[in-house]
């Protein structure tokens, strides 16, 4: 892992672009420029906090991360990071929310879309 930056949230920011036409409610999206998955989400390398797989180095989706390391909120395993801005790799706190999976299909049929980007594993 890189020691270029002093923590994970500093990593993150470094690696996003502030968005020109992307917003949500008057705040642009800060898009993700590093790695993405095959669904079009944003990943990072971390090292595992906890867990038999402690100190060891795996690639995490990068929203999620940025809900915890920049929201400073708590996801569980089982929680989904809801983009509020429907953009897979905006990093922008401000644009996801934390919740459950139900309630991020809510969302989609609410908003007439319904799909389900979040797989089981993530
Ligand atoms: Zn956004």
């Amino acid at each position: 892992m890189s020691r270029k930056y002093a923590n994970l949230a500093e990593r993150i920011l470094a690696n996003t672009m502030i968005s020109d036409d992307s917003f949500f409610e008057g705040t642009p999206c800060w898009i993700w420029m590093g790695k993405r998955n095959s669904s079009g989400y944003g990943q990072i390398n971390r090292r595992f906090k906890r867990g038999p797989r402690k100190g060891k180095v795996g690639t995490f989706l990068v929203h999620r991360v940025a809900v915890q390391e920049l929201g400073g909120r708590k996801l569980t395993a089982r929680s989904v990071a809801m983009h509020l801005c429907n953009n897979p790799l905006c990093c922008n706190p401000a644009h996801l929310k934390g919740g459950t999976q139900r309630q991020n299909v809510q969302q989609c049929v609410r908003e007439g879309r319904h799909y389900t980007p979040f797989r089981k594993s993530v």
